[in-house]
């Protein structure tokens, strides 16, 4: 299968998860401290591997600018987990994590998971988070690709 192109034709790979120790569908446990690049950032990119944006395929470790944009964003977000009360084992684990820039991260806040069944099991709990990347990525995509078009006006030129 060929790998989706987002807007900007970059190649976006399918799940992050799949590389995750056991393909992500094992709890892998949480982060500590409260610093990313030096912290939970650094932890989780040491434990998963991953060190590009999951939603945009920024590598944000070639160059110290984007390797300060890093931030780790919860797929299924902490308010929707705290809606659903699910517990916070599976909320805050790193299989609930992508890296991200912080510009994705932006365009990915205020999302309200809708027309999904409250997760009741560890593996429905991963099936919902696949589908909610899946569709937060999309969303991503479409304005990131929105924020592109304005870029290339020039505003500041005229
Ligand atoms: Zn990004």
């Amino acid at each position: 299968m060929t790998a989706p192109l987002d807007p900007d034709g970059e190649n976006v790979d399918s799940l992050p998860f799949l590389n995750y120790p056991r393909a992500g569908r094992n709890l892998l446990g949480q982060s500590k401290g409260y610093n990313c690049r030096h912290g939970y950032g650094l932890e989780f990119m040491k434990l998963t591997g991953q060190i590009a944006c999951a939603y945009c395929g920024q590598n944000l470790v070639a160059r110290f600018g984007d390797w300060l944009t890093m931030a780790l964003d919860h797929v299924i977000p902490d308010a929707v987990c705290r809606k659903w009360g699910l517990p916070p084992e599976w909320s805050q684990d790193f299989t609930n994590r992508v890296l991200c820039c912080s510009a994705c991260n932006t365009f990915g806040n205020r999302y309200a998971a809708r027309g999904y069944i409250t997760p009741t099991s560890l593996e429905e709990f991963y099936r919902v988070r696949d589908a909610i990347f899946v569709e937060r990525r999309a969303a991503i995509l479409r304005r990131r690709s929105e924020e592109r078009a304005f870029f290339e006006k020039r505003l500041w030129e005229t």
